[in-house]
């Protein structure tokens, strides 16, 4: 058989009706734990040597298990864990990446509680971080890998600017220097833009935003290419015997690198981070994901569409000083997004007024359409002020690098049509002129 193409596995990944009663639709599994059948087999399953056998839905459940099987097959990985959060992805990321503590490199435009929890929280607890004002500056960030850099974190495009990250030559660098590339999607979902198909080597998204779509789940996933060796003096969690992972197989050596070679990163997130920290996604929230992906091609096409309108109507309105959107071809980086974004750059676009942080707050307060909330990827449209909301977080040194301005709003475009949408705004911006 062929491989099955993106639009055919967002609506049959990782699920076969037969196992399920014939039942046509996932099955919403709604509880705690499976009988574990024998005693025999009850060993066998706590030793996870059952493939796709359940026994306590902390550690993992058939609903959440589709979804989980589905995003990774998008994504073109081997295997994804869901979580409560997309906090929690990138949370579980790093300490299994950076467990015991060590370096990571990232860029200061990232999501603001991310920023927050690598500046202030993970140096807390070993981890730290060289943060750089562009990450497509190679000879910077080849110049800060050091022996105990254990990965390179960007996301793939960048919050609120649209800055994209050139995500090939950052995985070339990476793997140069026997580290792994994570990418945090968001923005792009697995229907723009798969960062392992250009090397990255982990994916974390905040499916809350444009996986699902609707506004109505926070959740998050981690998603694992599968080519990164992980049996490496760098990450000696990987290294050590975990009495868990003790059998008859591999009596002697039997570390997650040894057990599970390069699928080691996900099996570990689960029994070492969804275990026992427990940041777990619940099946009715797995379930509504299931829906919300089933039309994330049809949803993106159309968003991305009114997107580029919406980007090309605030290019002429004469209130607008500037529009940050890398999908417009006079955009500095329009080059990286015809490479890595053939179907566009994504549904998140920000422009600077040309007025006072006063006239601002009026736009704001006159749109009727968009929603004033500090969220991304919904069906529904979204205002926000990135300075005053979504990127406190962001020093005040650091803002006109990302310009993060007083008179800076951003917008998540979503489904509505997009002539009301252009005369929203329109109206809003005129009323704060007036
Ligand atoms: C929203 C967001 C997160 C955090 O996700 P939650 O589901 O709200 O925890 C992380 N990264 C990016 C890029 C986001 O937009």
């Amino acid at each position: 058989m062929t491989e099955e193409k993106f639009d055919t596995l967002r609506i049959h990944g990782g699920y076969d009706p037969a196992q399920h009663h014939d039942s046509a639709t996932v099955p919403i599994y709604q509880n705690v734990a499976f009988s574990l059948g024998s005693a025999e087999r009850g060993e066998a399953v706590a030793q996870g040597t059952v493939p796709d056998a359940y026994m306590y839905s902390r550690v993992g459940n058939p609903t959440v298990g589709v979804l989980e099987k589905r995003l990774a097959a998008l994504d073109g990985g081997t295997e994804a864990v869901a979580v409560g959060s997309g906090m929690a992805a990138i949370t579980y990321t790093i300490l299994n990446v950076a467990e015991g503590g060590g370096r990571i490199i990232a860029p200061y435009d990232i999501y603001g509680a991310a920023l927050d929890e690598f500046e202030t929280l993970f140096p807390k607890y070993g981890i730290h971080f060289d943060l750089v004002t562009d990450i497509n500056d190679f000879d910077e960030v080849k110049s800060l890998i050091k022996v105990d850099t254990k990965a390179i974190y960007v996301e793939s495009v960048a919050n609120p600017t649209t800055a994209i990250a050139d995500i090939e030559t950052l995985a070339r660098i990476a793997h140069a220097a026997g580290i792994p590339l994570i990418v945090d999607n968001t923005f792009s979902t697995s229907y723009l833009f798969k960062p392992i198909q250009f090397g990255a080597d982990l994916v974390v998204y905040s499916s809350t935003k444009g996986i699902n779509g609707h506004g109505n789940v926070v959740s998050g996933v981690i998603v694992d290419g599968g080519r990164f060796d992980w049996n490496s003096s760098r990450f000696p969690q990987f290294l050590e015997n975990e009495f868990i992972l003790k059998s008859e197989t591999h009596p002697d050596n039997y570390s997650y690198a040894a057990v599970y070679g390069r699928q080691a990163f996900i099996k570990r997130i689960r029994m070492k981070y969804l275990r026992l920290m427990g940041a777990v996604l619940g099946p009715f929230d797995a379930y509504l994901e299931l829906i919300g992906l089933e039309t994330i091609s049809e949803r993106l096409n159309k968003e991305v569409a009114t997107s580029l309108k919406i980007a090309r109507y605030l290019q002429t309105n004469p209130h607008v000083k500037a529009v940050y959107y890398t999908g417009l071809p006079d955009s500095p980086q329009y080059p990286l997004a015809k490479k890595y974004f053939p179907k566009g750059i994504g549904t998140v676009l920000s422009f600077e007024l040309a007025g006072t942080a006063e006239q601002t707050k009026r736009v704001i307060d006159a749109v009727r359409l968009f929603l004033y909330l500090p969220n991304v990827g919904d069906s529904r449209s979204l205002i926000v002020n990135p300075i005053k909301i979504t990127h406190r977080e962001v020093p005040e040194e650091r803002r006109a690098a990302s310009h993060i301005t007083d008179q800076l709003l951003r917008l998540s475009i979503g489904l509505e049509d997009s002539d009301d949408l252009i005369h929203d705004l329109d109206q809003a911006i005129a009323s704060a002129f007036k």
